[in-house]
């Protein structure tokens, strides 16, 4: 079957509105999770003002409806080229808003359901020794999961959508930005390092490592299902585990900066990911090798959020890019009252991957983020502090 369009309504919306979320399906139909063809999903702006990928979404489009024309779809994939349509109609005086809805103050992209309790009833007793057969059955029972949740808000039935499209693929991911940024990827510690040829052919510059980000984002929604229920069935469990995989790879992706749209970025960003889907096997053809990574990957405790001293005007002193030494002044916040030029430092050694893009800030809000090597002991939980 080739390319198939569907707009998805969410519920809960106000009198008189509507919303939907446009998903275009390539790749036979699947109606049984047994398939056995990979499945790919890609979501672009769950946080709704984060425009770059948008366009990608609409680039890789174009290419996979090339594809299709010429019979090269192999698997499934689904691309949902706008994930949020309720921040897309967020603005306050000119200002899109798309990270928080503004009715409640949510973050679109935190508060997916874990769903390895539902699951984990669903399937213990019944896992064997085939760590595929396992990957079918753990892969229903979340499908039905998602089919059962009863939400009660817009955001939710959002969530709903996005998890019952993604959460039996073996590829997802979420398209996003950052401030100021270069390119950069969260993605499992379990999913590493399986990703590398997705991150290298993005050219991240920094890939950061977590089991538990904090506020259950929704690539780790889609992927810590299966490393969350393998620790509960070796809780559950006196005898030997049946094998399970982490069978879902998810990965947030941020491309570059808010500002960082233009035609060129986008269509080397969806060439990148054309490479990704046909070197797994979902489109035929030939990726050739994957290029040799841009970085290494770094614990996602060891970012150092470096953050204002005082409240001021912003000056960096580095550059995205830059590799600064513990002690290093980052940037200058320049007291308007008194012209003083407060200094803030680095704590962790690496490379600048983030900036905040404005340059006036208030006293403690992070202004630059720098890649370490390994965990900062203060930053506790909550990683996702900038995501
Ligand atoms: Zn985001």
């Amino acid at each position: 079957m080739p390319l198939t369009t569907e707009d998805i309504l969410l519920d809960h919306g106000f009198p008189g509105t509507h919303r939907a979320v446009t998903v275009h399906r390539f790749g036979p139909a699947r109606t049984d999770a047994s398939a056995p063809r990979p499945k790919a999903y890609i979501q672009a702006a769950l946080h709704a003002d984060e425009i770059p990928g948008l366009l990608v979404a609409q680039h890789l489009l174009a290419r996979l409806k090339a594809a299709d024309a010429e019979g090269r779809v192999r698997g499934d994939i689904i691309l949902v080229p706008y994930a949020n349509p309720i921040g897309l109609s967020q603005a306050v005086l000119g200002t899109a808003i798309g990270r928080f809805a503004l009715s409640s103050g949510v973050n679109f992209n935190r508060d997916f359901p874990d769903l390895a309790a539902p699951v984990a009833d669903q399937v213990l007793g019944r896992l064997g020794p085939d760590a595929a057969a396992n990957v079918v059955l753990v892969r229903r029972a979340a499908l039905a999961a998602i089919a059962a949740w009863e939400t009660a808000t817009e955001a939710d039935s959002l969530r709903k959508i996005l998890m019952g499209l993604a959460i039996d693929a073996d590829l997802v991911l979420d398209l996003h930005c950052d401030s100021e940024a270069l390119v950069h990827a969260y993605t499992g510690t379990e999913s590493w390092p399986d990703a590398t040829d997705v991150m290298a052919e993005l050219g991240c510059r920094a890939v950061f490592l977590a089991l538990e980000s904090g506020g259950n984002p929704f690539d780790e929604a889609c992927s810590g299902l299966w490393w969350r229920l393998r620790n509960r069935l070796t809780a559950g469990l006196s005898g030997a585990v049946p094998p399970l995989p982490a069978a879902c790879l998810a990965a947030t992706i941020e491309l570059r900066g808010r500002r960082d749209v233009d035609d060129a970025l986008a269509a080397a960003d969806a060439d990148a990911l054309v490479r990704v889907l046909t070197r797994r096997g979902l489109l035929a053809g030939d990726a050739g090798a994957a290029p040799a990574p841009a970085c290494q990957a770094t614990p996602l405790a060891g970012v150092d959020r470096v953050r204002a001293p005082v409240a001021g005007v912003v000056l960096y002193t580095v550059a995205l890019g830059d590799t600064v030494t513990v002690g290093q002044t980052v940037a200058e916040v320049v007291d308007p009252v008194t012209g003083i030029r407060h200094p803030a430092r680095a704590r962790a050694p690496g490379i600048v991957w983030a900036r905040a893009e404005q340059r006036y800030t208030a006293a403690g809000a992070i202004i630059t983020s720098i890649a370490g090597d390994r965990p900062l002991a203060e930053e506790g939980s909550g990683l996702l502090t900038a995501r």
